[in-house]
């Protein structure tokens, strides 16, 4: 090991930094963030130093450096682009035994600067010795989507239980025990939904009985359309935590491939044909699987609240008394049309968009197609494969011109993705003939003519 990593306390200590621009800048920034006093030396500050220098966050000295600059400092960085200049500040700092880190100059400085990953009180710092800083950054990106914004929230609210989570459980494996619910389970989520009242009375409960409390959790999950790039980092800690997941048809193997090795994983997803007991039997599984105390993932395609039946489902914990969260995916109306190139609205042609069903509870006459016909605005037809047909037709029926461009993407996002480019009359035959099949959507309006131009992603789009 080339170098020992140790965090300095630097709260109200004077720190000297050298230099004025934009990489003095970044390190006086992370000073002050650990509460330093600084005082910058430079002829010019750039201009973000330059309005703390005005407002009194900065001591400024307008000028070059001498090495007398030094002896008030606690710790010293040189940051200018002279590499002499660069090297008075080392020498003085050594002389006077102040640690001193001059920027990607190693062998000048008596200590180097990790990257950072600040999740305070939680810090992980990195470094490749000087060696690689750009695997060093890498690593940092991918430890930053894995420590989510609550971790420091989870730290302290950990801290502020310490003293009373030692009075009432034994060291070992009893302590690890309730750490590891505490940090997975129903207190983290509370935590992380900002209710902290409630974490504090189920860890509360968890002391006095020694158990974890019977009633689990539920995380309703959107996986989004397909690709699991478009997967929210809370879906997928969602998928890495969970003990059981229930998942309906559309989540790709590729997206499944991202949970826990050892989740229990249940398809629940509809077969047509099925009847309102399947859902029920859904709904049953979710609270049977909390009851027991495990932390239970429900993933639906896209979001978990459009056209997902989530709402019902939530109905049903809610009735039950278990708690829940919700995490949002991204839908298929928003990331076919991204995928296609289809822009929702547009300036000229749509100030307005409406995602509609075409599997009605009761009947296509339910909708308002008068209002669907309306112009100006994006239409979003989900489930439309079946009914495209009758789609098409009521839409003419109720005043769009048969000229109306639409689109229609078939496995968006996915690499098999297809696209059809047609007006609204010639739609239906041309979706038949190239045997477009579902999960498809549909999108008609102006805009929907975008994708023959502004594609992107997979094949090129069909056209009638
Ligand atoms: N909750 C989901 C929608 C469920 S309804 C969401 O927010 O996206 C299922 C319908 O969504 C499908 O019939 C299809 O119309 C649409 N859909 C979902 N994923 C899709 C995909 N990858 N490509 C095209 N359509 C998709």
């Amino acid at each position: 090991m080339r170098y020992l990593p140790v965090c300095l306390d630097l709260l109200d200590a004077p720190a000297l930094v050298v230099g004025g621009g934009p990489v003095a800048a970044r390190r006086i920034d992370l000073l002050r963030r650990a509460g330093a006093r600084v005082t910058v030396v430079a002829p010019e500050l750039q201009a973000t130093l330059a309005g703390l220098a005005r407002d009194g966050s900065l001591c400024w000295f307008e000028r070059d450096f001498e090495p007398a600059d030094v002896v008030e400092a606690r710790i010293v960085i040189a940051a200018t682009d002279d590499r002499a200049v660069n090297a008075a500040v080392a020498s003085a700092a050594r002389a006077a035994g102040i640690p001193v880190n001059v920027v990607d100059a190693p062998e000048l400085s008596s200590f180097i600067v990790p990257a950072i990953v600040d999740r305070s009180p939680i810090l992980v710092a990195i470094t490749s010795g000087g060696v690689a800083p750009l695997l060093a950054t890498r690593l940092r990106e991918r430890i930053e989507a894995q420590l989510d914004e609550s971790w420091g929230r989870l730290a302290v609210f950990a801290g502020r239980w310490r003293t009373r989570i030692r009075a009432a459980t034994a060291a070992g494996a009893t302590r690890r025990n309730l750490y590891d619910w505490l940090l997975e389970g129903p207190v983290a989520a509370a935590v992380r939904a900002g209710r902290d009242a409630d974490a504090d009375r189920l860890l509360a409960e968890r002391l006095e009985t020694g158990d974890a409390p019977a009633a689990g959790f539920v995380s309703l999950v959107g996986a989004g359309p397909g690709d699991p790039d478009l997967l929210t980092l809370a879906a997928l800690r969602a998928l890495q935590r969970a003990d059981v997941i229930l998942s309906d048809r559309l989540p790709p193997p590729q997206i499944l491939a991202r949970a826990r090795r050892d989740a229990e994983l249940i398809d629940v997803g509809k077969r047509p044909g099925d009847g309102p007991e399947r859902q029920a039997a859904i709904n049953q599984l979710m609270v049977e699987h909390a009851r027991r105390g495990r932390y239970v993932v429900r993933l639906k395609g896209g979001d978990p609240l459009v056209f997902g039946r989530g709402g019902e489902e939530l109905a049903e914990l809610r009735a039950a008394g278990i708690a829940y969260e919700i995490v949002p995916g991204v839908t298929a109306a928003l990331a076919c049309a991204a995928h296609a190139g289809i822009p929702l609205t547009h300036r000229e042609h749509a100030s307005a968009l409406q995602l509609v069903t075409a599997h009605c509870r009761g009947t296509m006459d339910d909708i308002d197609w008068s209002g669907l016909a309306r112009p100006g605005q994006t239409l979003a037809f989900y489930m439309a494969t079946k009914e495209l047909t009758s789609v098409c037709a009521r839409l003419v029926a109720a005043g769009l011109a048969a000229t109306t461009p639409a689109a229609l993407v078939e496995n968006g996002t996915l690499p098999e993705q297809r696209v059809l480019v047609a007006d609204l009359a010639r739609l239906p035959e041309a979706a038949a003939r190239h045997a477009i099949q579902s999960p498809a959507i549909l999108f008609v309006g102006a805009v929907a003519a975008c994708a023959s131009e502004l594609h992107w992603f997979g094949a090129v789009p069909l056209e009638a």
